[in-house]
């Protein structure tokens, strides 16, 4: 199934218009991947002020620029193309993003839910700049998360999950675990995916059970899977939870400053506010409709 991005632009400071292929109004999560949204490339100034999460990880992949991320940890990282920025909000974390020098900006925001036994853990902050690499076929390739071809990531996660950039040369033949679900998204330009066309940021949702899939390109793709998840997800701004109850006092706990997110060590701006809930009870939602 293709699953076209909606264009979504974001508020405030960021100038920037983004590309959302998850979630879908079809598939919400791929293994425990709840949001992919894909920028540029675009010179443009990337200014995203403090602002909160809870019960996920952040996975910063940049293709080309650099953003420099602060958080209430104390955390102070920049992250270049290649390197990981993986943050686990767990019970509460805030944090704050700024493009860097000249290049043009390039990259993914993604989002892994965690599971109803890790979500309320501690925050934590990991950078990775020494992902392994592996070649199969004509094609390169990163590991960014998880296990790919027996080559694995030093990034920690909470369920069975990997992510991958892959750099086409052709056609490869990607192996693939049957328990798996997996999409591809299409990052630099169209590719095929086994008889599908995927235009540049879109993705391919491919399911589960397979042991291979054939893509056909050049420039970069990234594929993300994992065990299809079992729990229904509330996600609701920059929150991910499971219970109306629980996305509002999050709210109001951000909007009153509370202790559970913490101050951006070194951020001066104003923080980000959250939205007003709507009227009526959010719901969590299944994966798949
Ligand atoms: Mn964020």
């Amino acid at each position: 199934m293709l699953l076209e991005p909606r264009e979504v632009p974001l508020g405030g400071p960021r100038a920037m218009t983004v590309r959302r292929t998850l979630p879908h109004k079809q598939i919400r999560t791929v293994g425990a991947w709840c949001f992919v949204d894909h920028y540029g490339p675009e010179s443009v100034h990337m200014s995203v002020p403090p602002h909160p999460h809870i019960g996920l990880q952040t996975v910063s992949w940049l293709l080309s620029g650099e953003i420099e991320h602060r958080d209430s940890l104390g955390s102070l990282q920049r992250v270049r193309a290649g390197e990981l920025n993986l943050m686990t909000a767990g019970v509460g974390i805030a944090h704050s993003e700024y493009s860097m020098g000249d290049d043009p900006l390039h990259g993914v925001q993604l989002w892994v839910a965690l599971t109803d036994e890790y979500r309320n853990m501690i925050a934590g902050f990991e950078h990775h700049h020494d992902l392994p690499d592996l070649t199969i076929g004509t094609a390169d390739c990163r590991v960014i998360v998880g296990d790919f071809a027996g080559a694995l990531s030093p990034a920690q996660v909470y369920s069975p999950l990997v992510g991958v950039e892959v750099t086409l040369a052709g056609s490869v033949v990607l192996p693939l675990s049957p328990q798996f679900e997996y999409a591809v998204l299409a990052v630099d330009d169209a590719v095929d995916v086994q008889d599908h066309r995927v235009p540049r940021a879109a993705m391919q949702y491919l399911g589960w059970g397979a042991t291979s899939v054939e893509v056909t390109g050049s420039g970069r793709i990234l594929l993300l899977g994992g065990e299809p998840l079992a729990e229904d997800l509330l996600m609701w701004w920059n929150f991910v939870g499971r219970s109306h109850t629980e996305i509002q006092q999050a709210r109001e706990q951000w909007e009153s400053g509370d202790g559970r997110f913490g101050d951006v060590v070194g951020d001066t701006l104003p923080r980000l506010p959250a939205p007003a809930l709507p009227t009526v009870a959010l719901k969590p939602r299944p994966s798949r409709r």
